[in-house]
C-alpha cells in the first residue's frame, strides 16, 4: 500500500487516468494538476494548481509521457493551465522525491542532475517497452488496414529494426499471414530472423530488396528509408514509420514519388490508452513499493 505516501500528477492524457485510478486504489495522497476541465472526478484525489502544491511533501511526481518540453512545460489535456516545471520548485521537494516521465530529453535530464533527483524515464525500460509494443503493433495493423486496399494475408511487409517493437510487428503480421522479411544491422539479429522463420536481410542492402514491397514498417530511429530505398518501390507501397520523431524516412521525396508514407507516433495512447495506462501504472506501482521497502530498511 501507499498510504501516506504523497505523488503529484502533472498532466497527461488518457493514459494518466488508469495511473491514479491505481494509485488511489493504493492509497496514496495524490494531487492532480492540470485535471481541471476532467468530465468525471476521482474519489480520494485532489485537484489543484502547481502553485497550490507544496513541494516540501511530495514524495514523488509523475509526469505524462513526453515529459516536458524544451522549455521545461507540460502538456495536459485536462486543462487550459500551462505548467512548467523549474528548478526553483523542484529543488523544494525532499531529496528522495522521484521524478517519473515516459521518455526525457536535455531540459528534464539536465534539471533532475542539476538538483539531484531521481528521473525515471519509464519507455527506458525494456519491460515497459515490450509491453507497451503489444498495443503498438495493434495500431499498426489498424494502420495498415486503413490505408491500403488489399489484405495483409499474402502481402509482402518489410520490417525494419529487430528491437522490441520491430520484433512483436515482425512475429505478428507472420502470424496473419504475411510475407515478413526483416531487415537488421547485427549478425545475431539476422540469426534470430532466421530462427523466426522470416527472411532476413542487412539493412545496408535494403533498396536491393524494396521493389516486391507492399508495406514496409520501420522501427529505426535512423534515417534509412531514404529516396534510394523510396525510389526502388512499387507505387502501391505504404510506409509506416514507428520510430520517434523524425522517423527515418524521407517523407518529402516520398511525397514527390506519390508513396504513401505515414510517421505515427504514440499509437498505444491512441489505439488503447487503458492498456497503455495499465502498463505504466504497473511499473510505478512497482517502483514505488521497492521504494518504500528500500526507504523503511535504512
Ligand atoms: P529498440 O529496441 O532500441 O530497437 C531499435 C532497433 O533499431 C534495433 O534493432 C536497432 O539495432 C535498430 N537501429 C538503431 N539505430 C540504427 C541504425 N543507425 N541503423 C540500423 N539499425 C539501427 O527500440 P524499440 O523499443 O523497438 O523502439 C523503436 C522505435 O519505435 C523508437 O524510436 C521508439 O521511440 C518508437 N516507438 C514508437 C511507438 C509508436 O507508437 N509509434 C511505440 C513504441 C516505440 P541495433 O540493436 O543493432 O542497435
Amino acid at each position: 500500500m501507499l498510504t501516506g505516501y504523497s505523488i503529484a500528477i502533472l498532466g497527461g492524457d488518457a493514459r494518466q487516468l488508469e495511473v491514479i485510478r491505481r494509485l488511489i486504489e493504493l492509497d496514496a495522497t495524490l494531487h492532480l494538476i492540470g485535471f481541471d476541465q476532467l468530465d468525471h472526478g476521482f474519489t480520494g484525489a485532489k485537484q489543484e494548481a502547481l502553485d497550490d502544491v507544496d513541494p516540501k511533501e511530495l514524495d514523488a511526481m509523475i509526469l505524462p509521457v513526453p515529459g516536458t518540453n524544451l522549455q521545461g512545460e507540460i502538456d495536459t489535456i485536462f486543462s487550459n493551465q500551462s505548467i512548467q516545471l523549474t528548478k526553483e520548485w523542484l529543488e523544494q521537494t525532499p531529496e528522495h522525491c522521484l521524478l517519473f516521465t515516459g521518455i526525457t530529453n536535455n531540459y528534464l535530464t539536465n534539471l533532475t542532475q542539476e538538483t539531484n533527483r531521481t528521473l525515471i524515464p519509464l519507455f527506458d525500460r525494456n519491460d515497459v517497452a515490450i509491453y507497451n509494443s503489444i498495443p503498438t503493433v495493434e495500431g499498426t495493423i489498424m494502420m495498415a488496414i486503413q490505408h491500403t486496399d488489399f489484405t495483409i494475408h499474402s502481402s509482402t511487409i518489410f520490417v525494419l529494426g529487430l528491437g522490441r517493437v520491430g520484433m512483436s510487428v515482425a512475429r505478428t503480421f507472420a502470424s496473419l499471414g504475411a510475407k515478413v522479411k526483416v531487415g537488421a544491422r547485427k549478425s545475431e539479429d539476422l540469426a534470430r530472423i532466421h530462427e523466426m522463420s522470416l527472411e532476413s536481410f542487412s539493412i545496408k542492402d535494403l533498396k536491393q530488396h524494396t521493389h516486391d514491397c507492399d508495406i514496409l514498417i520501420n522501427t529505426i530511429p535512423a534515417q534509412v528509408v531514404t529516396a534510394a530505398v523510396i525510389q526502388n518501390m512499387p507505387n502501391r507501397t505504404l510506409i509506416i514509420d514507428l520510430a520517434s520523431k523524425p522517423g527515418g524516412t524521407d517523407f518529402r521525396y516520398a511525397e514527390k514519388r506519390g508513396i504513401k508514407a505515414l510517421l505515427a507516433p504514440g499509437l498505444p495512447g491512441i489505439v488503447a490508452p487503458k492498456t497503455a495506462g495499465s502498463i505504466l501504472a504497473n511499473v510505478i506501482t512497482q517502483v514505488l513499493i521497492e521504494e518504500i521497502g528500500e526507504r523503511g530498511n535504512e
